[in-house]
C-alpha cells in the first residue's frame, strides 16, 4: 500500500474550505470539481454557490492560533452533502500573511471571520467590475502591400517592435496623428491588441530627495529606527516627543530606509481626511505624494490603490484603520502616528483597535512597527516598561522653539459676566496677541450653539426622540440636532410641554456661541470657525489651513479638528474654553484622554520663533490633569494614573471586554441582559460588572444594556466570552455586540 501510494500522483483535493465575506462563524466546505482538483491552493479567489446565489470567497486553511484564541471547530459535513465550487477566478491569491491576520483579528475580537475578510477583499469584487485597459503592440513589420502614409510611418516610429503597449489615445498623441490612423493600422493587422498591465499610478518616493539635517536626539532616534527597518524582523518602538520635536521628521527617516530597501510602508494616521499638511510634508521630503487609503477616496482610487499595494508599486500607503487590511506585497514597516488616539478604535461592525492590530500585523509579517505620540497611552507605556516595546525620546522642540507657557484660569475667581463664557483674563491675553498681529485660537470640543435647550417656565429639556441625549442647538442652521443620530428638528416657537412662548433658553456654550461672544469682543478680527460640520472634507480643510498659514485669519475657533498636527507658525495663544469638559462621566480613561487632547491643542501654539502661551479655563485648576498640563510633566501624571488602575486590574493591568445588549424593545433588552447576567462567568481573577443601562440607554431607538467583564492580565477574555455567550439563547429582536478592549463606555 505504502509503496503504491508513492508511485501514484498525490490524491487531488476533494474538498476545500472557503471563507465568504458574510457573518458565518467559520469557512464553509465545498466539493472541488475534478477539473480543479490539483490546482486549488489556499488564498485562491473562488466563486461558490450559496443558496440560490453565487458568492465570491477565498480558499481558506486554518491558522494556527494560541489555544485561548482558537475557535471551536466547525461541524463535520459529509463529502456527499457538499456542493461543488463553481470556478476559480484568475486573480492573484490572497497572501498567506493577510489570511493569518484576518483569522487573528477575528479570533481576538470575536467577530465572524467573514466580516473581517469583507474588509480585506478586493474592492471590485464587491462593486462594479472594470475591464482592464486594452493597448496596442506591434504585430510585426508592415506587409509590403500596405500603403505607408507619413501618418502611418509616424505611428510605427512611435511604437517600436519591442515597445510597451500603448492605448489608442496615447499612441495617436505620441505620433501626432488622429486615432483613425491607429485603428487603420490595427485593421491592417500591423498592431495587435493586448491587455495592459495596470500602470504604476504611484511614482516611487525618492528617499534621497530632500533629507533633513539631524543632530542629537533626532539623529540618534533616526539611526535606531533605520536599524530596526534594516533588520527585517518584528520589533515595536515607541517614538515619544513633545509636539514639534520632530517625530514626523524622524519616522519619515524610517520610511526612507524602507524605500531604500525597495519595500512597502504603511502609515496609519488618525484623521486621514484632515492630513493635507502631512501629505505636503511627505512630498517635500520624498518628491512625490504617497498613496492614500480611506473611506472617502472613491471607487476608482480604491481599486487603483488596492491593486498597487498588491503588485508592490505603491511603496508608501497612508491610511485610516482599514488600510491595515490591504494586500501588501512586501510590507517592511508600519507606523502608527498619534498612537494614543481613540479614533483608532473602530466602534461599529468589527470592533478592533487599529493600533493594536497594527502591532499584530507587523508581528505576523516580521516587520517593525513604530508608534509615535507626544502623550503615549498607558497601554503603550506599560509595554515599554515591561520591555516588549523599545523607547525613543525626543526631548525638545526642534530649532529651539520653546514649549508654550501653560497656565490655568480659575473660573471661580475670574468668571465672565453672566451668560458669557470667556474670562476677562483670557480676553485680555487675546487682545494683546491680536494687537501684535499674532494669531489666537479658542478651543471648545462642542459643535453647535448650545448643548442644552431648556424651558425657563417648566424646566422641560429638549431631548432626542430616538436617543438618551439632549438636542444641541445649531443656531446658524436654525435646528436642534442630536449628535448621536441624524435627528434634527426646527427650534420650536413655544415649549412643547407647557406651551410658554419665548421661554426656551440656550444653556452652556458650543463653538457657535463662543464665536458670537468673540465677535462682539473683537469686531475687527478675522475669525475662522473650524468644526467637522462647518469644514468638511480634505479640500475645505486644506483651504482653511492655507488661510491660517498665510495669516489671512486672526482668530481660529474650533472643535477637536484644530487639535490635529497642524503647523501654524503665527499662532501664539491657545485658549481652552472648558478644560474640564472631558473629565465628567465614568470613562476609565477620562483623565488620560483629556490630558492628551489638551496637550495636542496646546501644541499648536508657538511652533515658530514667537513663544506660545496656553490658557486653560477651569473650575478645578488643582485637578491632576490641569497640573500636568501646566508643569508639562506627563510622565508623572501617567505614573499616577498607573497606580490608580493597577490595584483594580483596570487596563493595562487587566483585561476588559464589554457586552452591549440592544433591542428596540426595552423589556427584551432587560430580559436578555438579566439572562446574560445570570450566566456570567466567575472565578479567580474574573469579575463581571452589570448588567446596567448604558449611559446612552437609548440609541437610534434601541434600548441598550451593558455588561463588563474584567480579568486579570494573565487571563484571556476570548474563551470566557465564547463560553458565556454560548450559554444563552437570545430572541432575534436582541443583538449582543462584543467589544474586546473597549475604549468607549457609552
Ligand atoms: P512632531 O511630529 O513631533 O510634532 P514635526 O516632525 O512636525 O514634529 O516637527 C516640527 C517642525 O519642525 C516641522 O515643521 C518640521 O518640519 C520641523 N523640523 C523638525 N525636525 C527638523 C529637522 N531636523 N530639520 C528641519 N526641520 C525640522
Ligand atoms: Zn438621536
Amino acid at each position: 500500500m505504502v509503496q503504491s501510494s508513492l508511485l501514484e500522483p498525490p490524491p487531488s483535493r476533494k474538498r476545500v474550505s472557503v471563507l465568504l465575506p458574510l457573518p458565518f462563524p467559520y469557512p464553509l466546505d465545498y466539493a472541488v470539481p475534478p477539473a480543479l482538483g490539483d490546482s486549488l491552493a489556499p488564498g485562491d479567489i473562488v466563486v461558490v454557490p450559496l443558496g440560490g446565489r453565487r458568492e465570491t470567497g477565498v480558499v481558506w486553511e486554518p491558522t494556527e492560533l494560541p489555544a485561548d484564541l482558537t475557535p471551536p471547530p466547525p461541524p463535520d459535513v459529509a463529502d456527499a452533502r457538499l456542493r461543488p465550487l463553481k470556478e476559480r477566478l484568475d486573480l492573484p491569491p490572497m497572501p498567506a500573511a493577510l489570511r493569518q491576520f484576518i483569522d487573528w483579528v477575528a479570533a481576538y475580537t470575536l467577530a465572524p471571520p467573514g466580516m473581517v475578510l469583507a474588509m480585506a477583499l478586493r474592492p471590485h469584487l464587491r462593486g462594479e467590475q472594470t475591464a482592464p485597459t486594452a493597448g496596442w503592440v506591434r504585430a510585426g513589420e508592415p506587409p509590403s502591400s500596405l500603403r505607408m502614409t507619413p501618418a502611418r510611418t509616424a505611428v510605427l516610429h512611435a511604437l517600436p517592435l519591442d515597445a510597451e503597449p500603448m492605448t489608442t489615445a496615447e499612441l495617436a498623441q505620441k505620433a501626432g496623428v488622429g486615432v483613425s490612423v491607429v485603428r487603420g493600422l490595427a485593421d491592417a493587422g500591423v498592431l495587435r491588441s493586448v491587455l495592459m498591465a495596470a500602470a504604476a499610478p504611484f511614482p516611487e518616493p525618492d528617499p534621497l530627495h530632500n533629507p533633513p539635517m539631524l543632530e542629537g536626539d533626532q539623529a540618534l532616534a533616526a539611526s535606531e529606527l533605520r536599524a530596526r527597518v534594516a533588520e527585517r524582523i518584528f520589533s515595536a518602538t515607541l517614538l515619544e516627543g513633545v509636539t514639534g520635536s520632530g517625530k514626523t521628521e524622524i519616522y519619515l527617516e524610517a520610511v526612507a530606509e524602507c524605500l531604500a530597501q525597495g519595500r512597502q510602508t504603511l502609515v496609519l494616521l488618525p484623521e486621514i481626511a484632515l492630513s493635507s499638511q502631512w501629505m505636503e510634508r511627505f512630498a517635500k521630503r520624498f518628491g512625490v505624494r504617497p498613496a492614500v487609503w480611506h473611506s472617502e477616496i472613491g471607487q476608482k482610487a480604491r481599486r487603483l490603490t488596492w491593486a498597487s499595494c498588491e503588485n508592490g508599486t505603491a511603496k508608501v500607503v497612508v491610511g485610516a484603520r482599514s488600510a491595515l487590511f490591504l494586500p501588501f506585497d512586501d510590507l517592511g514597516l508600519i507606523i502608527v502616528d498619534e498612537e494614543h488616539e481613540a479614533v483608532f478604535k473602530q466602534e461599529e461592525g468589527v470592533t478592533y483597535n487599529a493600533r493594536d492590530m497594527a502591532v499584530l500585523r507587523a508581528r505576523l509579517t516580521g516587520a517593525p512597527v513604530v508608534l509615535a505620540s507626544a502623550t503615549p497611552s498607558l497601554e503603550t507605556l506599560n509595554n515599554v516598561e515591561s520591555g516588549r516595546y523599545r523607547h525613543l525620546v525626543l526631548r525638545a522642540r526642534h530649532g529651539g522653539a520653546a514649549m508654550p507657557d501653560t497656565h490655568t484660569i480659575d473660573m471661580r475667581e475670574n468668571p465672565p459676566p453672566r451668560g458669557l463664557f470667556l474670562s476677562p483674563v483670557l480676553l485680555e491675553a487675546m487682545k494683546t496677541r491680536l494687537e501684535r498681529g499674532e494669531q489666537a485660537m479658542l478651543f471648545l470640543n462642542r459643535r453647535g450653539y448650545a448643548p442644552l435647550t431648556l424651558c425657563r417656565a417648566c424646566g422641560h429639556r429638549m431631548e432626542c426622540p430616538h436617543c438618551t441625549s439632549w438636542l444641541v442647538e445649531h443656531r446658524k442652521k436654525r435646528v436642534l440636532a442630536c449628535h448621536y443620530c441624524e435627528h434634527t428638528e426646527p427650534v420650536p416657537p413655544a415649549c412643547p410641554t407647557c406651551g410658554a412662548e419665548d421661554s426656551l433658553t440656550a444653556i452652556g456654550p458650543g463653538i457657535e456661541r463662543i464665536t458670537e461672544e468673540a465677535r462682539s469682543e473683537f469686531p475687527d478680527a478675522r475669525i475662522m470657525v473650524m468644526a467637522s460640520d462647518t469644514i468638511s472634507g480634505p479640500t475645505a480643510t486644506a483651504e482653511a489651513v492655507g488661510k491660517i498659514s498665510r495669516r489671512e485669519v486672526d482668530l481660529i475657533i474650533g472643535t477637536q479638528i484644530v487639535a490635529k498636527g497642524w503647523h501654524f507658525p503665527h499662532l501664539t495663544l491657545v485658549g481652552v474654553v472648558d478644560a474640564d469638559l472631558g473629565l465628567g462621566g465614568a470613562d476609565l480613561r477620562a483623565g488620560e484622554r483629556t490630558m492628551q487632547l489638551l496637550h495636542q491643542v496646546a501644541g499648536r501654539a508657538g511652533r515658530a520663533e514667537a513663544p506660545g502661551e496656553v490658557l486653560l479655563q477651569s473650575f478645578m485648576p488643582e485637578h491632576p490633569v490641569m497640573q500636568a498640563l501646566v508643569s508639562g510633566d506627563f510622565a508623572a501624571f501617567m505614573a499616577e494614573e498607573a497606580e490608580q488602575r493597577r490595584p483594580g486590574f483596570w487596563p493595562p493591568f487587566g483585561r476588559l471586554a464589554a457586552l452591549i445588549i440592544s433591542s428596540e424593545n426595552a423589556d427584551a433588552a432587560d430580559k436578555a441582559a438579566r439572562q446574560l447576567g445570570l450566566a456570567a462567568p466567575h472565578g479567580n481573577g474574573i469579575d463581571v460588572l452589570g448588567p446596567v443601562p448604558a449611559p446612552l440607554a437609548i440609541l437610534r431607538g434601541r434600548h441598550r444594556r451593558r455588561l463588563l467583564l474584567r480579568t486579570q492580565r494573565n487571563i484571556a477574555v476570548q474563551p470566557i466570552l465564547r463560553h458565556w455567550l454560548a450559554q444563552v439563547t437570545l430572541t432575534s429582536s436582541v443583538r449582543v455586540d462584543v467589544d474586546v478592549d473597549p475604549v468607549s463606555f457609552m
